[in-house]
C-alpha cells in the first residue's frame, strides 16, 4: 500500500505549502525522514527522486539521483540552488505524486536550468556545494519545487500531456528515460 500523497488524495494540500527547514538540533528527525523517502522509494527504483511533502511530511528535504539509480541517491537538506548561467533545457518530467493518483496522469514539459550551483546539508549536517549539470540539474530543480510546494504540472508555462491511463503515461515516459540517460551527467 502506497503512502505517496498524490495530487487527488485527502492529504493533497501538503504539496501546496512550502516546508519547514530542518533546524539546529533536528538531527534524529531528519534521519527519520531519510528512512522514511528510502523505504519509499527503494521499492520504486530506478527513479530520479522523492520529495518529504509526497510522503506527508512538510520540511525541506528529498532524496535525488542523477542518473536514476539507487547508488547515487543524496539526501539533501534544506537545499537552495543558483543558476551558472542562462542555458535551459525543457525535457519532459513525470512525477510519482501524479502518476500514482487515481484518474488524472500528465507529464509537463518544463524548462529547467542546465547549470546551477547546489547547496544543502547532508544527514551528518555537513554543508555541501557543487555544480550540478543536465539531468541531475533539472531533478534537483523539481525536488526543489516540491519544497516551495509546486508540482511540475501546475508550473506556469510548463507545457502539458495528458493521458487516459497510468500505462499510457509509462509508455511515453519510456522513451523520455531513454533521453534522459544522454544527459546523466555526475
Ligand atoms: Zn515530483
Amino acid at each position: 500500500m502506497s503512502s505517496i500523497v498524490t495530487i487527488d488524495c485527502p492529504q493533497q494540500e501538503i504539496l501546496k505549502k512550502r516546508t519547514e527547514p530542518i533546524k539546529e538540533g533536528e538531527q534524529m528527525l531528519a534521519e527519520e525522514i531519510a528512512s522514511k523517502l528510502y523505504e519509499e522509494l527503494l521499492p520504486r527504483m530506478p527513479a530520479a527522486g522523492l520529495a518529504a511533502p509526497q510522503i506527508g511530511i512538510s520540511r525541506s528535504m528529498f532524496l535525488f539521483s542523477y542518473d536514476r539509480q539507487i547508488e547515487n541517491l543524496e539526501v539533501v537538506i534544506n537545499p537552495s540552488f543558483t543558476p551558472n548561467d542562462e542555458t535551459q533545457f525543457a525535457g519532459w518530467e513525470a512525477c510519482f505524486s501524479v502518476l500514482l493518483s487515481k484518474n488524472t496522469w500528465k507529464v509537463a514539459k518544463v524548462s529547467r536550468y542546465q547549470n546551477i550551483r547546489v547547496r544543502y546539508q547532508n544527514l551528518s549536517g555537513k554543508t555541501i556545494e557543487k555544480d550540478l549539470t543536465g539531468f541531475g540539474a533539472t531533478v534537483f530543480q523539481h525536488e526543489y519545487d516540491h519544497l516551495q510546494g509546486l508540482n511540475c504540472v501546475d508550473r506556469p508555462n510548463a507545457e502539458i500531456k495528458s493521458f487516459d491511463t497510468k500505462e499510457e503515461l509509462i509508455a511515453f515516459m519510456k522513451d523520455v528515460k531513454k533521453e534522459d540517460a544522454k544527459r546523466y551527467e555526475k
